[in-house]
């Protein structure tokens, strides 16, 4: 890599103090034209979530290395954790000013910047991670999230995904949802919105600080994410039951935005290699928590004796049915949250049924 940077600062001498290109003919056409292109810039990237976080935390490492490595070392981009150069929950603002170039987070922790921005992480009830990146990459979503940044200065992408997550820690059992009235929990976005409709208190508090506030009985429950990274935490060590499955986010989109500035001031083809990093790193944070749950989960159940319960058919359907209005009444803050409502709930109305008669009359089926 430092050869290469090398090499490029040496073409791009010869070519701004010469003047002259050495070589001919098409050769010379090339390098003119790509002279921008040697340019090295350092970019950082800051983060919502701890340094080097099993999932989420690494996979923001891995798309800032696939980012240096696809451009051969001409975009190079330093991570920095929470807290290292801004709070978390300041990062969007932080790459918004150009504080950093880029950011990598949960768009549902911006909905005090918009609405709107919570369709695109997760949804109660809403789109699975497969259904999310068929949204986004192919039913329009995607440019409707560049709607909902644009006025921030912010080109956002997806960059990873969870999977379904699971329903959170409780320290006392969940049979209807007058268990969950007058509980303080943490949990983020639209889930947090129906939790407060049933007389509990959401609170949305960064990964790092979950732990602490469980045990310390600053809040009563959490979710979180899913066994990986629950037991990574530790939260098992702070409640007994452990509820599924993750109503509130059943494939929950990690983004990365760049500074739309610094984003410009790339050639065409480092562009593409930004974007095209995060979808690669989009697919590849899926596959890594499909791999690793299952087995987190059996040492959760086998060697750290945690209950794991299923929250009742019967909460599961009122906490639906509420979603749904919850979503709806969210959607009709204002008009760009209502357009990507509609397209969002047009598209799951569809996939809802295809998927009915595929993946679900499949899964299904195999633990017949
Ligand atoms: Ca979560």
């Amino acid at each position: 890599m430092k050869y290469r940077n090398v090499i490029n600062k040496i073409l791009i001498g010869v070519f701004v103090v010469s003047g002259v290109l050495v070589g001919c003919g098409k050769q010379e056409e090339t390098a003119m034209s790509t002279v921008k292109e040697f340019e090295t810039v350092h970019w950082k990237m800051v983060t919502t979530w701890p340094k080097n976080f099993p999932g989420m935390g690494t996979g923001a490492n891995k798309l800032a290395e696939l980012i240096t490595e696809m451009s051969g070392g001409r975009i190079q981009v330093k991570v920095y954790g929470a807290k290292e150069l801004v709070p978390p929950f300041e990062i969007f603002d932080a790459v918004s000013r150009g504080t950093a170039e880029m950011g990598h987070g949960a768009s549902y922790y911006w909905k005090g910047k918009s609405e709107a921005a919570q369709f695109f992480a997760a949804v109660p009830f809403g789109l699975t991670a497969q259904e999310m990146n068929a949204w986004l990459y192919q039913g329009g979503g995607m440019a409707l999230w560049q709607e909902v940044y644009a006025p921030f200065g912010l080109v956002p992408t997806a960059a990873g995904n969870t999977g379904v997550q699971m329903g959170g820690w409780f320290n006392k059992e969940i049979n209807s949802l007058a268990d969950l009235k007058g509980l303080k929990m943490r949990i983020p976005g639209l889930g947090g919105e129906v939790l407060s409709r049933l007389g509990g208190t959401p609170v949305s508090l960064p990964g790092g600080e979950i732990f602490t506030s469980l045990q310390s009985g600053a809040i009563d429950a959490t979710e979180w994410v899913g066994p990986y990274n629950d037991l990574a935490f530790g939260l098992h060590k702070a409640a007994k039951f452990y509820y599924y499955p993750g109503w509130h986010e059943p494939g929950t989109t990690l983004e990365s935005f760049v500074n739309k500035q610094a984003f410009e001031a790339l050639p065409e083809d480092l562009q593409a290699i930004v974007l095209n990093a995060s979808r690669v790193a989009n697919q590849d944070m899926l596959a890594d928590f499909t791999a690793r749950n299952n087995q987190a989960l059996e040492t959760l159940v086998k060697v750290h004796s945690v209950q794991l319960r299923k929250f009742p058919d019967e909460v599961l359907k009122q906490l639906r049915s509420i979603s749904d209005e919850v979503v709806a009444e969210v959607a009709a803050k204002d008009p760009l949250s209502q357009k990507v409502y509609q397209s969002f709930k047009k598209f799951r109305d569809q996939v809802v049924e295809w998927h009915g008669v595929s993946e679900q009359a499949y899964l299904n089926a195999r633990t017949l």
